[in-house]
């Protein structure tokens, strides 16, 4: 089923999660403050655009509530990941997933509402980490 997603961040990791989900032929709207960012996915997110996430009416006016899923993907910015998290919160969004930077922000992002908290060098470790055990156990 199509659904509708609104990225907000397009480093790394809110940018791939962009490209995976247009592959998966959904609706994704992606949100940068930096224009440059924004221009690299005009061409690959259903929608681009450039706007400060921090800014409550600006969320209101692109219709953040709207979305079935919010992802936050601001990563240096600690404040801004939980402001908007917290706000897209307020707004009713039904499903929030937020990035961490740390055991820190992690807790803070799923204390103001964050469905699902990523921390994507931890857990690409963990899986890393599972990967090469049960390799070695086949080895044996
Ligand atoms: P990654 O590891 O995914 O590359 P990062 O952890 O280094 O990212 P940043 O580069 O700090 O994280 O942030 C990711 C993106 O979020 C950047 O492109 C940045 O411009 C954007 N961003 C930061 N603050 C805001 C904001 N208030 N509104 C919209 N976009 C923002």
């Amino acid at each position: 089923m199509r659904k509708s997603f609104a990225i907000i961040g397009l480093g790394r990791f809110g940018g791939s999660v962009c490209r995976e989900l247009i592959k998966s032929d959904q609706e994704v709207l992606a949100i940068d403050s930096c224009e440059d960012r924004v221009n690299e996915y005009m061409n690959i997110a259903t929608h681009a655009v450039v706007a400060n996430a921090q800014d409550e009416a600006t969320l209101r006016s692109l219709g953040l509530r709207n979305f079935d899923h919010v992802i936050v993907a601001i990563g240096e910015d600690i404040q801004a990941s939980i402001l908007v998290t917290l706000m897209a919160k307020e707004m009713g969004v039904p499903r929030i997933t937020a990035k961490a930077q740390d055991e820190y922000h992690a807790r803070v992002l799923d204390k103001v509402g964050a469905d699902t908290v990523v921390h994507p060098e931890r857990d690409m470790g963990i899986r890393l980490g599972h990967k090469l055990t049960s390799n070695n156990m086949l080895d044996f």
